[in-house]
């Protein structure tokens, strides 16, 4: 049998030795290569940078610009299976690859979550509820929306992430100054919701569409970007069903294969609604890496090479806090390094840092998973962490 009919597709797996590929060397690239070699496959990485953080553990780093049809055919003929790990690789190169690869996600699924409009239609026509919004391509949408849409977001379309490419608006006025600030690039506006807080479920959905959802994250945000996810038993559990409901409908809706991640925002009424989804691993879920038994990592190998899914349930309850660069810089901005045996003497920590070749302010270097034998107890661990960090508790 060829190496490319082996394996996910439900008849034999793949054997350790095979090779698994992925598109895109940062961090999520580099969990994945860990975990694929942890059970022994090897592993392709495909990514332009000369040095990049999954480059560096990969088995064979291949330079060469994701729409790069050498790049992709080398990848294709080294590998009997392909992801990604960036959710803005181009949909067309994994079509190509999936003419001669298991490829997971498939490349329209992933042209979904790359466009907001698309993916906010997609999630509404699982039958999974979304904010109110509406399309801004040009000065007259904008004119024509409902006043139901204010106070609201303006995102664009496209490449926002970490709460770039977003701006809050108030009124009509504000929304008109602002789309004209995002230089008229197509946009959505949605309603600004009553958060009572904001969670994630992680979705891993096999070949055979066989599919496990891990309990929702309680996400916290500062500056837009993801400061610490908690798996503490603290989501209802009526909250937590309904959420892992929509995931998963979400991921059988798309006929998804791979690994998924979906936002969801908590109201102050208790409804729960979906804000995006990501077609790969999720920041929020890297605390399965030490409070589960199988990561989000192992899962999407697993998927890959037509292994059975593993359990999902928490081993502890348990925190993933990050570490972006301005950690690495003190008060006066000189150049420091946090200090690492104060986390790791916090008890029920363990560091994982991606080897980015330089800090800078907001970039995600790093992560502390931190477990605790209760909820209290890991509430504490994380306020101790976050003091020896000098970070805010959260
Ligand atoms: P990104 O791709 O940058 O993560 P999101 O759509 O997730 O973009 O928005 C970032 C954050 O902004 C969310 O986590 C949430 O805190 C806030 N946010 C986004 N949309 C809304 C909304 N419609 N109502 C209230 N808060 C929102
Ligand atoms: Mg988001």
């Amino acid at each position: 049998m060829s190496a490319h009919r082996q394996g996910g597709d439900g008849t034999a797996p793949l054997p350790p030795g095979a090779w698994l590929g992925v598109l895109g060397g940062g961090q999520l690239g580099r969990m994945f290569c860990q975990a694929a070699q942890a059970m022994g496959y090897r592993v392709a990485v495909l990514d332009p940078a000369e040095s990049c953080p999954a480059g560096m553990v990969a088995d064979e780093h291949i330079r060469a610009a994701y729409d790069d049809a050498h790049g992709l055919d080398h990848l294709a003929r080294r590998c009997a299976a392909v992801t990604t790990e960036f959710e803005n690789v181009p949909a067309d190169s994994l079509r190509r690859l999936a003419q001669s690869r298991i490829t997971t996600p498939s490349g329209d699924a992933v042209a979904v979550a790359q466009d907001r409009l698309a993916e906010k239609s997609y999630i509404q026509s699982a039958g999974v509820p979304v904010a109110a919004h509406a399309a801004i391509r040009s000065a007259a949408d904008v004119d024509a929306c409902p006043d139901a849409l204010f106070p609201g977001i303006l995102k664009t379309v496209r490449l926002g992430y970490d709460g770039k490419g977003q701006v809050r608006v108030a009124s009509r006025e504000e929304t008109r100054r602002a789309f004209d600030a995002l230089r008229g690039v197509p946009c959505i506006l949605e309603a600004l919701q009553p958060l009572d807080y904001e969670i994630s479920v992680i979705v891993a959905r096999d070949l055979r569409g066989r599919a496990v959802s891990y309990p929702p994250s309680r996400n916290v945000h500062r500056d837009g970007i993801l400061a610490l996810s908690v798996v503490d038993g603290s989501v209802p559990s009526d909250v937590a069903d309904r959420a892992r409901g929509h995931a998963l409908s979400l991921a059988d809706h798309l006929d998804y294969h791979g690994v998924l991640c979906v936002e969801f925002f908590v109201l102050r009424d208790g409804r729960v609604v979906a804000n995006e989804m990501a077609p790969r691993p999720h920041n929020s879920g890297h605390y399965t890496q030490d409070g589960c038994l199988v990561s989000q990592f192992e899962q999407q190998a697993r998927v890959m090479a037509g292994l059975p899914l593993g359990g999902t349930d928490p081993l502890r309850p348990a925190a993933m806090l990050n570490l972006l660069g301005d950690l690495w810089f003190d008060t006066q901005g000189r150049r420091r390094e946090p200090d690492w045996a104060g986390v790791l003497a916090v008890p029920g920590t363990r560091l994982h840092l991606y080897a980015k070749s330089e800090a800078r302010r907001a970039r995600k270097m790093g992560h502390v998973n931190i477990l605790g034998a209760d909820a209290a107890q890991l509430r504490e661990r994380i306020a101790q962490v976050s003091a020896v960090l000098g970070l805010p508790d959260a």
